[in-house]
């Protein structure tokens, strides 16, 4: 009997550790997320059950040390062929479980992808922070500190805008930056995260490369504090609250790549970030296909399993179809990130682009096929013992962030039809 497995991936350039992280993640998923994941979604202000089922995942598993060099102690995806593919992997297991979970870990990765990726890693940060990951079997949390007050999508829209628009300010006063400024909503703030990658400007609005600088600022340094996690409508394991920077000193050395790359990087972050963001979009929907494929055997319509009326299967039958599509693209996105010689720069502004356009389908998608999922299961679609309800408020969340779809159809404009103004 067709199962998730039988949905369709390009087999001939899957990671080497394919099979292997795949049985890791779903074996941990089954276990420790699938029984609970209701709870976990009322656990979203103390994440009291959700600490310890990451704690097994990133620290026992070892998960959290993957994208860091073995010569620190990491597994080396950073600098491997499967960056891509294998990190898609993980992040779709996890989120057939709980699409929360994915992003909170696959986030762990995001502002590391500026030190351990080939070819700019930075050794010297990679020695200072690979201990904090490694020497602990506690989970350990980063965050990615984009977003301010004013607007996250401009500060995203970096090829239009060239950080003109970020107010978070850093200033070298000898050997230190100080940093001022005021963030919302990154991925594991309001205190789970020990280590901050933080976008800055060190001259307020200008659109000079050279001014825009990423740094590493550990959570715990003087000046740093952070507020009370958001109440979502969804993603209880995501936690995310407001920021502030007052006069937060660290060493000159924190700067991610340094003046122009730092710049030239970050769009690394945002090619793959889209890229994980599908993998959270198919990782879900293959959870609702499961859910689905066992409501429409179970209930009737007419003394009929619901499957077999017409107007039921048409709405399966387009389920499948787009969660086929949307894998083939989850997976070819991640193939571009694995093969820079075939596809261009992770960061190039075609990467940029084709990825957000990859992304704004996949969500699209997911958020049009959960609702009709919801319709096809009328009032049971909507009780929580059966978790499509979930998937919906957290899938729609997925459609709003990075920059919301609007980001997405500006950045994709630009790049094939050659747009100078947006
Ligand atoms: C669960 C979750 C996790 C998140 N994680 C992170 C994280 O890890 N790090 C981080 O820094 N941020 C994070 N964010 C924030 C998120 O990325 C931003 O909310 C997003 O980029 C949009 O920014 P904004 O809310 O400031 O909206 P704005 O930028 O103010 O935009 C408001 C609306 O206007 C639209 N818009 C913007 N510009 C234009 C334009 N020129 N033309 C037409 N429409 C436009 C946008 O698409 C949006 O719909 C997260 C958000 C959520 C919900």
């Amino acid at each position: 009997m067709p199962g998730i497995d039988d949905f369709t991936r390009p087999v001939e350039y899957l990671s080497p550790l394919d099979r292997s992280l795949g049985e890791i993640v779903r074996s941990w998923a089954e276990k420790e997320v699938l029984p609970y994941r209701r709870e976990y979604d009322e656990d979203w202000e103390e994440h009291r059950l959700i600490e310890p089922a990451f704690d097994r995942l990133m620290g026992e598993l070892g998960l959290q040390r993957v994208l860091f060099p073995e010569e620190v102690g990491g597994w080396g995806l950073g600098h491997s062929d499967y960056l891509g593919t294998g990190s898609y992997r993980m992040f779709e297991e996890i989120a057939r479980a709980d699409s929360a979970m994915a992003v909170a870990f696959g986030v762990v990765f995001w502002p590391l992808i500026m030190i351990c990726n080939e070819p700019h890693v930075n050794m010297r940060l990679c020695e200072e922070f690979a201990p904090m990951f490694i020497e602990t079997n506690k989970a350990v949390f980063t965050a990615n500190a984009m977003t301010e007050p004013q607007g996250g999508a401009d500060i995203e829209n970096m090829d239009l805008l060239g950080g003109s628009t970020i107010e978070t300010c850093a200033i070298l006063e000898g050997d230190e930056w100080v940093i001022n400024g005021h963030k919302l909503w990154p991925t594991n703030s309001a205190g789970v995260a020990d280590l901050f990658g933080v976008v800055c400007t060190t001259s307020p609005g200008s659109t000079d490369p050279e001014e825009f600088a990423f740094i590493f600022v550990p959570a715990d340094t003087e000046g740093v504090t952070q507020g009370k996690p958001y109440q979502k409508a969804g993603m209880a394991a995501d936690k995310n609250s407001d920021i502030w920077f007052e006069n937060v000193r660290v060493p000159s050395w924190y700067r991610a790549c340094g003046p122009g790359d730092d710049f030239k990087y970050f769009k690394e972050i945002i090619s793959l970030g889209s890229m994980g963001t599908i993998a959270f979009v198919s990782g879900a929907m293959m959870n609702i296909y499961e859910i689905l494929r066992e409501f429409c055997e179970e209930k009737t319509f007419r003394g009929r399993p619901l499957k077999e009326n017409d107007d039921v299967a048409g709405v399966l039958a387009d389920f499948v179809r787009d969660l086929e599509v949307i894998r083939v693209i989850g997976y070819q996105a991640a193939r571009m990130m694995d093969r820079p010689d075939l596809y261009g720069d992770r960061w190039s502004e075609e990467m940029v682009a084709k990825t957000r356009a990859f992304k704004y389908f996949a969500a699209d998608k997911a958020v049009e096929n959960v609702g009709l999922v919801m319709n096809l299961m009328g009032a049971h679609g909507s009780d929580r013992v059966r978790d499509v309800e979930k998937h919906w408020r957290d899938l729609k969340i997925v459609q709003l962030w990075m920059g919301g779809k609007q980001l997405c159809q500006m950045e994709v404009a630009r790049w094939f039809f050659d747009c100078e103004t947006l």
